[in-house]
């Protein structure tokens, strides 16, 4: 991974490019971001012109053995640590390795849902656990291979159990020569805060519209412009998100949140329990997105109801929707549903039982859509 092929924050870019051109290296950071914003790829690509040997004003060099190691992310210098599924045979991440560099170049804006399809662990709570702490040390033990940095990469530390988090504080806390650690967390108010208080905080925010329309004009040439500013728009920075919306073309969230909200208002309680079981097969990401994306269409629902529709970005099928629903919308059940989506996508944050949650929900939608106006 090279700057380059991170999509967007160039100034972030260039900061971090100017700090380790002028000898400022940290050697514990912690490259923070939300899913799909980027910050294992742009920690990567630091990593990467960290090491370099041949680094130019923009980029690393792509050439050198470093790069040519790098690019396959096998260079001996970069440890690479992650969360597995923890079991007698499997607790530290060295069999995972090659599994781990795998997932990661065949799509750097990894999040824990895929690493976990790649490991085949269904619906297990990946972790980081004590010997994983101990497997850090003992590979901090080792010489630089190219007599340079040594890079420690710590995708999603926040997955740390406690003894494991204090372990690696310890490390952290008796900083090595040339030793430089990368953590990548995902949600850093898992992270201890001493952790946080001994590492650089590097934010990598969510993209910008704009940056995302672009990686999909790249990725998606076929996709028409408004199309991929609609995607851009209704993605809110993640580009994994945006991604997934590209491929699906006729939009599976949006068939589901438009019969699932036409079963609250009609009160089919059956078809509602249907769609509870649809909604805890999705797997945590995809029930986040959900929840992210009926936010989205309610608010577009209101731009209409409030008569502002230039505002409103949507096309097609979701126009229809939007024209339709919006009718059924007042003020006061319009914030109720906008209040109980967000509450609902917190608690999904925080290992609620999807299927109670959902439940729960459709019947609260049910009660607030029969407040309106219809
Ligand atoms: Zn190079």
């Amino acid at each position: 991974m090279q700057f380059a092929q991170v999509i967007g924050h160039a100034t972030l870019k260039a900061k971090l490019i100017g700090n380790i051109r002028e000898g400022r290296i940290a050697h514990a950071q912690l490259f923070m971001g939300p899913r799909g914003g980027g910050n294992l790829p742009m920690a990567l690509a630091y990593a990467r012109y960290l090491l370099c040997a041949g680094r130019e004003e923009e980029d690393s060099c792509g050439i050198c053995p470093s790069c040519l190691q790098m690019a396959k992310l096998e260079h001996p210098d970069l440890h690479l640590m992650f969360p597995i599924f923890l079991s007698e045979k499997a607790k530290v991440c060295e069999p995972f390795v090659a599994h781990w560099r795998q997932a990661v170049l065949s799509g750097p804006y990894l999040d824990i849902d895929q690493w976990r399809e790649h490991l085949e662990s269904e619906n297990k709570q990946l972790r980081m656990g004590v010997d994983i702490a101990q497997e850090i040390q003992r590979k901090l033990s080792l010489r630089s291979y190219m007599g340079g940095f040594k890079v420690m990469l710590i995708w999603l530390p926040e997955l740390m159990d406690s003894a494991a988090s204090n372990k690696l504080l310890k490390v952290l806390e008796e900083p090595e020569p040339n030793t430089v650690f990368l953590l990548v967390p995902t949600d850093a108010e898992q992270l201890l805060s001493t952790i946080l208080s001994r590492a650089q905080l590097v934010r990598v925010p969510a993209l910008r519209p704009g940056e995302l329309a672009e990686a999909l004009r790249d990725r998606f040439p076929e996709l028409g412009q408004e199309e991929t500013m609609a995607i851009a728009l209704r993605s809110e920075g993640d580009y994994l998100d945006a991604v997934e919306m590209a491929n699906k073309g006729e939009e599976e969230l949006f068939v589901f949140f438009r019969d699932w909200l036409r079963s609250c208002y009609t009160r089919e309680v059956d078809s509602v329990m249907e769609f509870a079981e649809g909604f805890q097969k999705m797997g945590r990401e995809k029930q986040k997105s959900l929840m992210r994306y009926g936010l989205y269409l309610i608010r577009q629902c209101t731009l209409q109801w409030q008569q502002v529709p230039e505002l409103v970005r949507v096309l097609g099928q979701e126009q229809e929707f939007v024209m339709n629903f919006s009718k059924l919308l007042d003020h006061a059940n319009a914030e109720g549903i906008r209040n109980e989506l967000e509450t609902a996508h917190l608690h999904v944050e925080r290992n609620a039982n999807p299927k109670i949650l959902f439940i729960d929900l459709s019947y609260r939608l049910m009660g607030l859509l029969r407040m309106g106006r219809a």
